[in-house]
């Protein structure tokens, strides 16, 4: 039996437009395996975002067949859990109420999730913050805070949107190292969207790469670096001959 946990076929999704329907993906077809960090690149507008949101059940797709965890996937589903570039976080209530919030929509144990909030905001380094306000907090922080309450009812698949995509350079690689030290401890299953090609080839097992509009997938590279990564491996030259053969699939080496 295989153990992949998602598994795309044949997956079109055509947008209605103003001027006509739009071709966002084409006859996109991919399997992902439990615990597998993934990430999609492409320029932008390629249509990574459609997907994802067709993955996390958000939007519909016009052809094609999904299955996650050996199941037809149709809508939104707790064992997925979102990310996006700017997590909304409610300004009146705490960090702390803030990362609580979803155990509290699926109406979860009450004592396990006052546990687990603590333990998640010490994970992503928030410690000391859980009464803050979000508007005490720097983007940066702000983020950490929307990856602990991605993780607070525990999803197996983890789909993130850019999610330091709006970060200073520096800040971002701190945020990669964090999500890496998270990734390694919990090997839940992630896809992360990102048009930032280094970033792809430092974080991930493999990259989709895609093409610009019809979206489709033009490969998938195999990152063979080895774990745990820091970032010391981007003077490794086989990380350079990854970055290098995803731009060339993207036509962007000239
Ligand atoms: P990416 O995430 O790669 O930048 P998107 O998935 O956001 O790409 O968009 C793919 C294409 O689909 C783009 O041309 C975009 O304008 C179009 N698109 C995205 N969402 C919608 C929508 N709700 N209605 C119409 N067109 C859309």
């Amino acid at each position: 039996m295989s153990s992949e946990i998602i598994c795309g076929t044949n997956i079109s999704k055509v947008y209605a437009t103003a001027t006509g329907p739009l071709v966002a993906l084409d006859d996109v077809s991919f399997g992902v395996e439990e615990g597998e960090f993934i990430s999609l690149v492409g320029p932008s507008g390629c249509g990574k975002s459609t997907l994802l949101s067709i993955l996390g059940g958000l939007e519909d797709r016009s052809l094609g067949h999904l299955d996650i965890a050996g199941k037809p996937a149709d809508s939104p589903r707790p064992d997925v859990g979102m990310m996006f570039q700017t997590s909304v976080l409610f300004p009146w209530r705490t960090i702390r109420e803030n990362v609580r919030l979803p155990g509290q929509i699926l109406k979860l144990d009450k004592a396990r999730q006052k546990q687990r909030t603590e333990e998640l905001l010490d994970m992503v380094g928030l410690n000391g913050f859980g009464d803050r306000y979000p508007g005490e907090l720097s983007g940066g922080m702000r983020q950490r805070v929307g990856l602990a309450r991605l993780l607070a009812h525990d999803p197996r698949i983890l789909m993130m949107d850019e999610p330091f995509g709006a970060l200073d350079e520096f800040t971002r690689e701190t945020m990669n190292l964090e999500l890496l030290r998270i990734w390694e401890a919990t090997r839940k299953t992630v896809i992360f969207v990102t048009h930032n090609i280094g970033e792809a080839v430092f974080l991930s097992d493999r990259v989709f790469v895609m093409t610009p509009r019809p979206g489709r997938l033009e490969g998938i590279v195999e990152i063979d670096l080895p774990r745990p990564r820091t970032t010391g491996i981007m003077r490794d030259p086989r990380y350079s001959e990854l970055v290098f053969e995803i731009r060339r699939m993207l036509g962007v080496d000239h």
